[in-house]
């Protein structure tokens, strides 16, 4: 697992918090906590300027390495790979259609129990897009959600609302939250829904509506795929933020090999997206479902753990502990 730190350090939370811990980093902890102090403010918080301009952490592994790595990945992992969700679906058909409309795989993330929920996720899944559960769950700021899972409920209620959620939405592979800055923090709610997640064979994706979440550390108990997103596309309403938001993206696959953004319908996001998916395949980058991408993280992964092991000396602990 260390090696997944190692191949990807901006994916894993908990391992940043560890790397607070470990010392000799100190530029790069206070970067890390500074976004995260950042990020506690919102619901969706704003993608703080400094996560992409935080130093390399101490156990990165050096450009030299990085570069033989790529050159030895498996073939279907070694194009840069990004994926973008659109989420808060479900209530505006047109919003949806108009998602399909544009030639590009983006995965199209519904709100359980909406108007049009179960509609657009059936005509996502005739247009071959992917399709996730938006599931609503409890915030910090206590305001009034769609039916959502809840710290109130007991593991038998918690369980009962899921599953009536994923039936509400077909096609869907996976999960990510809407809202959830409290539920996201509770170990034992989320272990509760990771395994009724590992048991329909799905993924999750970390939203990460605070930077306290353990969804992703109960996902990987449960063995579930999982991912954090990278990035949010649209905090800031814009075309030209939504297309530096964008360009963030890319540079983090280049970088990383694989990235996840999260965007909403909104006509900004749209226009920018229109505009500049055509010119991702020569950047060299592919945009493909969220599948896709955690699968091909996983390859990585597994490959890089094969490959970089006992000569790599590292501080740090396993994010899962
Ligand atoms: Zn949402």
């Amino acid at each position: 697992m260390y090696a997944l730190a190692l191949v990807s350090p901006h994916r894993r939370h908990p391992f940043t918090t560890k790397l607070a811990l470990v010392g000799g980093a100190v530029a790069t902890a206070l970067c890390w906590t500074f976004s995260c102090i950042a990020a506690e403010q919102f619901e969706k918080p704003s993608e703080p300027p400094s996560l992409y301009s935080c130093p390399t952490p101490p156990h990165s592994i050096n450009n030299n390495t990085t570069a033989l790595l790529h050159h030895q990945l498996p073939a279907d992992t070694r194009e840069p790979m990004v994926a973008i969700i659109i989420d808060d679906l479900g209530y505006q058909l047109s919003a949806g259609k108009q998602l399909l409309a544009l030639d590009a795989p983006l995965t199209l993330a519904i709100i359980p129990f909406t108007p049009h929920g179960k509609t657009l996720a059936e005509l996502a899944h005739q247009h071959h897009r992917e399709v996730m559960v938006h599931a609503p769950m409890e915030t910090l700021s206590n305001r009034s959600w769609e039916p959502a899972l809840h710290e109130a409920m007991n593991q038998q209620q918690l369980e009962s609302l899921s599953l009536k959620m994923l039936s509400a939405v077909p096609y869907a592979r996976g999960m990510n939250n809407h809202g959830g800055s409290l539920l996201t923090q509770r170990h034992e709610h989320m272990g509760w829904l990771m395994a009724v997640l590992a048991e329909q064979q799905l993924y999750f994706v970390d939203s990460r509506t605070t930077p306290n979440t353990v969804a992703g550390e109960m996902a990987l108990r449960q063995e579930l795929p999982e991912q954090s997103r990278d990035i949010f596309l649209d905090n800031i309403r814009t075309v030209d933020a939504i297309r530096k938001q964008l360009h963030k993206l890319e540079a983090i696959a280049l970088k990383h090999g694989t990235a996840i953004a999260i965007g909403h319908p909104y006509p900004e996001t749209l226009k920018v997206l229109q505009e500049e998916l055509p010119q991702l395949k020569t950047k060299g980058i592919q945009l493909r479902s969220v599948s896709d991408v955690i699968g091909a993280t996983a390859k990585r992964t597994k490959f890089a753990q094969k490959t970089i092991q006992p000569t790599q000396t590292t501080t740090h602990r396993q994010p899962k502990g």
